[in-house]
């Protein structure tokens, strides 16, 4: 049975995924380095080696204005941060610097249209 070879675009370890597995699969499901615990999220699965991911990076590192600090904002600090429109009309989530606890606003990225 055709074993599909999977780089993890993080450690270098290779995932092995059987047909089998593969078809249990469906684009948009996360699939987790067993080394790392990278979260790879697919994007193509078709027959053959017609398979791809995308690294699902949930977190970001921003550099604080106010300490010149960097500090890495993960998605569940984003999902708890209160969601405000600034002046241009933007929506914004706040995040505080854990180094000098300034308010940052945060740009979202919009998904879509
Ligand atoms: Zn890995
Ligand atoms: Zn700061």
């Amino acid at each position: 049975m055709a074993t599909l070879e999977i780089e993890c675009p993080t450690c270098g370890e290779l995932l092995e995924l059987s047909a089998e597995e593969r078809r249990e699969f469906e684009v948009g499901d996360l699939l987790v380095c067993s080394s790392c615990e990278t979260e790879m999220e697919i994007t193509v699965n078709g027959p053959g080696d017609e398979f791809e991911l995308a690294l699902v990076d949930y977190s970001q590192f921003v550099q604080c204005p106010s300490c010149g600090e960097d500090f890495e904002v993960s998605q569940d600090m984003l999902d708890s941060a209160p969601v405000i429109e600034s002046v241009d009309g933007v929506s914004v989530s706040v995040v505080e610097c854990p180094h000098c606890l300034a308010r940052i606003e945060l740009e979202l990225e919009e998904t879509g249209a």
